[in-house]
Parts: structure tokens; sequence; C-alpha cells
């Protein structure tokens, strides 16, 4: 699949629309989920345009597994979480909503989260957490 750069994210990224954003550097962004499957759930994206993981360079894709572990580190220790859970999709077939690779940091458990891209928070809860996201930064 080739790439749209008029998905969500790449518009985000242009700052054509807004994020709540938890923690940014010259290769990656990390926000809220404004449709959280539990509290404090965390996208971390690459910079670089790519649909899926598989389409990813090796190099964005090494750079970006850290960065997905420093914001992981941040959302256990700011929210107080007991576990965190990382998925991450490929594919509509396997679920993916947004054609830009993300990976999904969600405190606790899959097993216990809400229902994936349903249910749209307020915008005031999701800076709450995420405040205490970047204060472990
Ligand atoms: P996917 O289904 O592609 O793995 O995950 C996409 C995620 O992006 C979903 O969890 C969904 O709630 C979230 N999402 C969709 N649109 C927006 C948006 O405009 N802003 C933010 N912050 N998250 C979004």
């Amino acid at each position: 699949m080739s790439y749209d750069s008029d998905n969500i994210f790449a518009k985000i990224l242009r700052e054509e629309i807004p994020c709540i954003k938890v923690y940014e550097d010259d290769s990656t962004l990390a926000f809220m989920d404004i449709m959280p499957q539990a509290n404090g759930h965390t996208l971390v994206i690459p910079k670089e345009p790519a649909v899926d993981l598989l389409e990813l360079t090796d190099a964005a894709a090494a750079d970006l597994i850290l960065k997905v572990k420093k914001v992981a580190r941040a959302v256990k220790q700011g929210l107080q979480a007991e576990a965190i859970t990382i998925f991450q999709l490929n594919g509509a077939a396997a679920g993916q909503t947004v054609p830009h690779i993300h990976f999904h940091v969600l405190p606790g458990s899959i097993v216990e989260a809400k229902r994936h891209a349903s249910i749209s928070a307020d915008a005031e809860v999701l800076a709450s957490y995420a405040e205490k996201i970047k204060s472990a930064l």
C-alpha cells in the first residue's frame, strides 16, 4: 500500500490538526490517543512516512523502538501503572485504522481494555494524563 500523505497522523505531524503531545524529537512524536482504550493510552509515531512497520526503514524502526521504550517508561511511572501493554497493527485486516505506522502504549492489560478506536475522551481529561506522563519523561 502506498503512503497517503493526507492520513490523520501525517496531518498531525504537519500541525494541520492538533494533538495532545507528550514527547517530540527530530524523528518521533508521541501524543494521547483521542479514543483511549485505557486512561493514559499514548501513541508513538515516527516522522518518517511509512504505512506500517514492514515499510519503515530499519534505521527508523530501530530508533522508534527506543522511543517507544522511553515513552512506555514514562507512562508506567507517570500514571503509576502496574503494567504496560504495547501493540502495533499492520494492515486494515489486522485492525489498523490509521495508515501511518504507530505503536500503542497502554497502561494495564489489553484484556481489560475498552474497544479499539471507539469512544472519544474529553480533551481536558487527556491533557491531565499527558501532564503526568510528561512529568516522568
Ligand atoms: P490503529 O487502529 O491504526 O492501530 O490505531 C489508530 C489509533 O489512532 C486509534 O487508537 C484511534 O483511537 C486513534 N486516533 C484516530 N484518530 C485520531 C486523531 O485524530 N487523533 C488522535 N490523537 N488519535 C486518533
